[in-house]
């Protein structure tokens, strides 16, 4: 393609996947756009500590981290646009996308926006995330050795993080709305048999202290039937009520499950459009780590540099199979 206007990579999605996938299409002088969103920097924004993270010997704070990670995609050249992508058309090629009046067009696209983690909505909540209100118990489990924590959520992810936690906490209290689970059967036995774990059924969270304290000492929790209201000593609440995918704006024009996940085949990036490819948590709810969202924007990246490399050479855009991937010799 000779059009100057048109770009080679556009990427949309300022996390781990994106700035990982603006890093390497940078370093293979792609010249990415990575349109980053207005509140870049996706989950580790609400995350403290990060001690998960390889690399950080001595742990290092989520949004320090995202900066790292923004910092190092710009110096190669990855050019951003601190806005949110508000429509896209990738009926034909190139593709177009557009941020307000801002229209940019480019022969790829690696879609980055990631999954955000539904929150019960207390104003309480939102003023300890990341001093004791998690969404995570892989990350931040081992910061409650010896604590007492509230896990809410009556799906699989509840009954696992709360499993999780029973390895480093004293007590953990599951508190969900209603005396049925949406959690495998398996999987809440699992929970029952630990004697760590606590159930509290047919209730909700109604407020989580202590926000003038700026950490987490107790919850008050309001059983739905009798409305009674009980106060249970805290020091950590991991919300686990699910996740939802960023993914409306691409509704209609590109494969997804039916929770809104975007589809990928096999090991690839590649998705139901040829030339557009997704990483990190807007396809993979389950890991959702943030270097498995790093590992796959490479992942994108690499896929984006094979394909661009294959249609300049006028070969046929056959799709990626996955021993071409890994047979690809890579030059980073
Ligand atoms: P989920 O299955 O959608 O469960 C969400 C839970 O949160 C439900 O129990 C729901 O209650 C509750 N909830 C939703 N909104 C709430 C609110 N505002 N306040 C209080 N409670 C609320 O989500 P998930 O547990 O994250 O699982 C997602 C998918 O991943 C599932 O397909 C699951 O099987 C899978 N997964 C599998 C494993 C495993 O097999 N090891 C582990 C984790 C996840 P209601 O039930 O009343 O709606």
């Amino acid at each position: 393609m000779s059009d100057k206007s048109v770009r080679e990579v556009i990427i949309i999605g300022g996390g781990p996947a994106g700035y990982t996938a603006a890093l390497y299409s940078a370093r293979a002088n792609l010249n990415p756009l990575l349109i980053e969103g207005f509140s870049w920097g996706g989950q580790l924004m609400i995350t403290s500590d990060v001690e998960n993270y390889p690399g950080y010997a001595e742990g290092v704070l989520g949004p320090a981290m995202m900066q790292d990670f923004r910092t190092q995609a710009g110096r190669f050249g990855t050019e951003f646009v601190n806005d949110d992508v508000t429509k896209v058309d990738f009926s034909e090629q190139p593709f177009r996308v557009w941020v307000g009046d801002d229209e940019y067009r480019a022969e790829t696209v690696i879609i980055a926006t990631g999954a955000v983690a539904r929150q019960l909505g207390l104003e309480s909540e939102r003023k300890l995330q990341g001093a004791g209100v998690s969404y995570c118990a892989v990350c931040d489990a081992a910061f409650f050795k010896e604590k007492n924590v509230v896990v809410v959520g009556g799906g699989d992810s509840a009954m696992e993080e709360a499993v999780f936690l029973a390895k480093f906490a004293d007590k953990v209290t599951v508190v969900h709305r209603r005396e049925g689970f949406r959690a495998s059967p398996i999987m809440v036995d699992r929970a029952r048999a630990n004697e760590k774990v606590e159930f509290v059924l047919d209730s909700m969270l109604e407020e989580i202290r202590d926000t003038d304290a700026g950490r987490v000492t107790s919850v008050s929790i309001r059983n739905l039937k009798t409305n009674e209201v009980i106060e249970v000593p805290a020091d950590g609440v991991f919300v686990a009520i699910g996740h939802d995918p960023s993914t409306k704006l691409f509704e209609g024009q590109i494969d997804m499950d039916d929770a809104g996940y975007i589809l990928t085949k096999g090991k690839t990036t590649e998705t139901s459009v040829t030339g557009v490819f997704a990483a990190g948590d807007v396809q993979d709810h389950v890991y959702r780590q943030a270097v498995t969202a790093a590992g796959s924007g490479c992942q994108a990246a690499l896929d984006a540099e094979r394909y661009l490399a294959a249609t300049h050479q006028g070969a046929p855009e056959e799709p990626l199979v996955e021993a071409e991937v890994l047979a690809t010799p890579t030059n980073w």
